[in-house]
C-alpha cells in the first residue's frame, strides 16, 4: 500500500477506516474522477454521467453520513476517524471529496437546529438515501460578495445600505427571497437542497444576514450553466437564482443575532475540511513523485538513486506529515465541538493548502515534461491544488480573518 503515516496512536478501528476508504478511493474514486476531469462541465452533469454512479456507490457505503451520530445511522466516527476518512477520499480526488462533503451540509445544519418536524421531513430521507439522488449545497458566495461574504465583522460591510445580492423580505409567515448566488456554489447544479446565506436586515449591512434551508425545486428557483474551471473539474459548480421564492419562516434557521457566530462555526468546519483534504492531495503528489523517481533512469541510474532526488522527495514527505499533524490536531479539537477554535482551522487551511500546492508543483517538476501531460496524474493534482488556495476563502483574506479571531482569543487565553 502506498501510505506514509507513522501510525502512532491508530487503533484497529482507525486503521480499518483508513484501509477501507483508501481501497474505495483508489479503485473507484480515482479512475472515475480522472474521467470526469476530461469531460466538459456540461457533459459531467448530463444524465448517464459516471458522476451519478459515483455518488450512488458512495451513498451505498454510507459515506454521505460520515458526520452524523450513530443514533441517526451514521458511523459514530471519532474526530480522528473523520479526519482519516476525508484524507483518504481527497487522496482519491480533492474535487469529489468536496462534492461529497457539501452534499450533507444543509441536512447537518438542519439537524443542529433541533427542529424535529423539519428533521423528519428532510434529514431522515437524506440519511436513508442509498442511490445518491438527494444532494445538498452551501451558498454563501455572491457575484458582488466573495471574500466580503465571510467578513461581516468588517465595519465597512456592516454599515446600513450595504446590500447583499440575495435578500429575504418577511411576508407574514413567509420569507420571500430574491437575488443570485455566484457560480462558485459547489454542487449547486446537481443539488436538490441548499442552505443559503441571505440578507434579511439591510440596516446592518451584510451583518444583517441569516441562513435558510430550502429544497431547490421550489417555484422561482433556477440554476445557471455549470462552470468550466481550471482545477477540481470533477466538482460541479454553478449559480442559483431566486425570483420571489416563498419559504416558510421556519426554514430560516438563524437570523442576524446569531449570524457572526454561525459564520465562525461554518468556517471552523469548512477550513478544517480543506486542510485535511490538502493532506490527502499532498500525499497523492508525493506518491506519484516517488513512483516516477523509482522508474525513470537519467544520468545512468534511476532518479531516486541521485542524492538530490532523495532530498527533494524528503521535503515532500515532510510537507505531508506537517499537513497531517496540524490538521489532525485541529480535527481532534474542533470536530464535534460546539465552540470550535476557528483560528486554528484557518491556520491549518492556509498552511496545508500552501504546502499541498508546493508538493503538486514539485510533482510536475520531478516528472519533467511528462508531468505536464494529461497522461499523468500530477497534471490534475497541480490544477486541483491551485483551486484550493481560493476555495473557502483566499489565503490572504483568511489570514486577515484569522488575525481578527486571534486578537480576541489569544490575549484572553494567555492573560496578555
Ligand atoms: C473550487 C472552489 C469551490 C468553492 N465552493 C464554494 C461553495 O461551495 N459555496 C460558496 O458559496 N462558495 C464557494 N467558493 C467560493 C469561494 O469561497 C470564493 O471564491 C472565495 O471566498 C473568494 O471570493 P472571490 O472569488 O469572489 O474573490 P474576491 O473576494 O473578489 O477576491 C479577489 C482578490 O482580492 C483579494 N481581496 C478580497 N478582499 C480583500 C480585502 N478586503 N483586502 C485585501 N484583499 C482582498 C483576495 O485575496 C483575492 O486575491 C468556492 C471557490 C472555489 C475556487
Amino acid at each position: 500500500m502506498s501510505y506514509f503515516d507513522l501510525n502512532t496512536g491508530l487503533t484497529w478501528e482507525d486503521a480499518t477506516v483508513r484501509d477501507t476508504v483508501y481501497q474505495f478511493a483508489k479503485e473507484v474514486v480515482r479512475p472515475v474522477t480522472r474521467e470526469l476531469d476530461r469531460m466538459t462541465a456540461q457533459q459531467m452533469i448530463a444524465s448517464g454521467s459516471p458522476l451519478y454512479d459515483l455518488y450512488a456507490k458512495s451513498y451505498q457505503l454510507g459515506y454521505h453520513k460520515m458526520l452524523f451520530p450513530e443514533s441517526l445511522g451514521g458511523p459514530g466516527f471519532t474526530p480522528l476517524q473523520k479526519a482519516i476518512f476525508i484524507e483518504e477520499m481527497a487522496w482519491g480526488s480533492f474535487g469529489f471529496s468536496v462534492g461529497l462533503g457539501v452534499a450533507p451540509m444543509p441536512f447537518y445544519f438542519l439537524l443542529g437546529t433541533g427542529k424535529q418536524e423539519l428533521i423528519e421531513e428532510f434529514v431522515v430521507p437524506f440519511l436513508n438515501c442509498t442511490d445518491g439522488s438527494i444532494r445538498g449545497c452551501w451558498g454563501i458566495t455572491e457575484p458582488n460578495h466573495g471574500t466580503d461574504a465571510a467578513h461581516v465583522e468588517d465595519p465597512l460591510l456592516s454599515q446600513p445600505g450595504v446590500k447583499g445580492d440575495v435578500r429575504g423580505r418577511i411576508d407574514g409567515d413567509y420569507l420571500v427571497i430574491n437575488g443570485q448566488k455566484s457560480a462558485w456554489v459547489s454542487g449547486a447544479t446537481v443539488a436538490t437542497h441548499a442552505i443559503i446565506h441571505l440578507q434579511v436586515d439591510d440596516s446592518m449591512g451584510l451583518a444583517g444576514s441569516g441562513i435558510a434551508f430550502m429544497p431547490l425545486n421550489l417555484p422561482g428557483i433556477s440554476k445557471g450553466a455549470p462552470l468550466e474551471k481550471l482545477g477540481q473539474r470533477d466538482l460541479n459548480q454553478g449559480e442559483l437564482f431566486f425570483d420571489d421564492v416563498r419559504i416558510p419562516m421556519s426554514w430560516l434557521l438563524l437570523g442576524p443575532d446569531m449570524y457572526k457566530m454561525a459564520i465562525s462555526m461554518v468556517l471552523a468546519h469548512a477550513n478544517l475540511n480543506m486542510a485535511i483534504s490538502s493532506t490527502g492531495l499532498a500525499r497523492a503528489a508525493f506518491d506519484e513523485s516517488f513512483k516516477w523517481a523509482k522508474g525513470r533512469v537519467q544520468g545512468g541510474k534511476v532518479l531516486i538513486e541521485h542524492d538530490s532526488m532523495k532530498q527533494r522527495l524528503f521535503t515532500m514527505f515532510a510537507r505531508v506529515e506537517t499537513c497531517r499533524a496540524l490538521s489532525r490536531s485541529v480535527a481532534n479539537f474542533n470536530f464535534d465541538n460546539p465552540a470550535p477554535a476557528t483560528e486554528y482551522s484557518i491556520a491549518a487551511k492556509i498552511t496545508a493548502t500552501e504546502l499541498c500546492y508546493q508538493n503538486a508543483h514539485d510533482a510536475i517538476q520531478i516528472h519533467g515534461g511528462y508531468g505536464l501531460t494529461r497522461e499523468y496524474l500530477s497534471e490534475k493534482l497541480f490544477r486541483d491544488a491551485r483551486a484550493a488556495l481560493i476555495e473557502d476563502g483566499t489565503t490572504e483574506t483568511l489570514a486577515k480573518k484569522g488575525g481578527y479571531y486571534l486578537m480576541d482569543t489569544y490575549p484572553r487565553l494567555n492573560k496578555l
